[in-house]
């Protein structure tokens, strides 16, 4: 957690400078997602005022009025709005997803698709008010459904559309993965956030109390990923969690892939560790057919025949 928590502090400094990043990758032109994206504005209106960019991610979230921070009563505790631009751009992916899984169902033995979590299959929007953007590695956990080790529930709602999406999918024969940059230790909880508390072999909790509120536990509902041998921690349940530094698989320690890391004992970047996953996953004999994700860094590297890009405006992890 040490090293994505630094991660996605070091997003922080990226923020302002994302819509440039969008306008090149709009124009066709490769982001490589390693290369800096600082740039110096030259005049203060150069830059979206940031009260007011936190304004508008509130309003196309459909919570207007939503206020950040941990107070009991605070913008955290609304459930997902539905109705939102936010939910309509992601249902909209997940529509034009569904389009393409359908035509390329049965055209090889073993098809696949590969998920990211968070703010691909499950939406941290809450956590977003709750933190007023400021990622911590400890608050966050409770939201991902730990106290500690201890599991105490879940507080991240399924993205729109993306359930109907993955039942689909499902009916269409696809095999189910999810690669996260989430670590092996908070793996149960993520089984039990996406499918089911029983599901990842836990207790079910109905409610969790936390910053004073108690709201409702989350299980969204997936199916369950397939089954397959992640390398790593001794799962077989089809969730690629990241391995800690020092128990990287072997199928990493490619020079393409996590090599120059492993051997560094340094933690593996995300492109790298996610394109090598999926390499693993079509070395197994399947074909992956379409990945999915929020962040460009879920979606560089190839082994998939499509991308497709989740809405975020939060955060950028390179
Ligand atoms: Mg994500």
């Amino acid at each position: 957690m040490v090293q994505l928590a630094s991660l996605r502090h070091s997003r922080r400094a990226a923020f302002v400078v994302l819509g440039l990043a969008l306008v090149l990758a709009t124009a066709g032109i490769a982001v490589a997602a390693s290369t800096s994206r600082t740039f110096t504005p030259q005049k203060a209106d150069q830059i979206t005022n940031l009260d007011n960019l936190r304004q508008q991610i509130k309003n196309y979230y459909g919570t207007p009025g939503a206020s950040s921070g941990s107070g009991a009563t605070a913008g955290w505790t609304l459930p997902l709005n539905l109705d939102s631009n936010y939910a309509r751009e992601a249902e909209s992916v997940a529509s034009q997803a569904e389009q393409w899984l359908k035509a390329r169902a049965h055209k090889s033995a073993k098809p696949a698709i590969v998920f990211d979590v968070d703010d691909t299959t499950l939406t941290t929007w809450n956590y977003e008010l709750f933190s007023n953007w400021d990622y911590n590695p400890g608050t966050n956990a409770v939201f991902v459904g730990l106290t500690g080790t201890t599991f105490t529930g879940n507080l991240f709602p399924a993205t729109p559309g993306m359930l109907d999406l993955a039942e689909a999918a499902h009916k269409l024969g696809y095999a189910i993965f999810w690669i996260t940059g989430r670590g092996d230790s908070q793996h149960q909880a993520t089984i039990a956030n996406l499918v089911s508390d029983t599901a990842a072999g836990l207790a079910d909790i109905t409610s969790v109390t936390y910053s004073g509120a108690t709201l409702p536990e989350i299980d969204a509902g997936y199916p369950m990923p397939t089954a397959i041998d992640v390398g790593h921690g001794g799962f077989t349940d089809g969730l690629f969690t990241k391995p800690s530094v020092g128990f990287y698989p072997a199928y990493l320690n490619k020079a393409e892939f996590c090599a120059s890391a492993i051997a560094a004992n340094a933690s593996c970047a995300t492109i790298p560790y996610k394109s090598g996953t999926r390499a693993y996953i079509e070395s197994q004999g399947y074909d992956i057919v379409a990945d999915f994700g929020d962040q460009y860094s879920d979606l560089i590297g190839g082994y998939t025949d499509r991308t497709f890009k989740m809405p975020n405006p939060n955060y950028y992890l390179p």
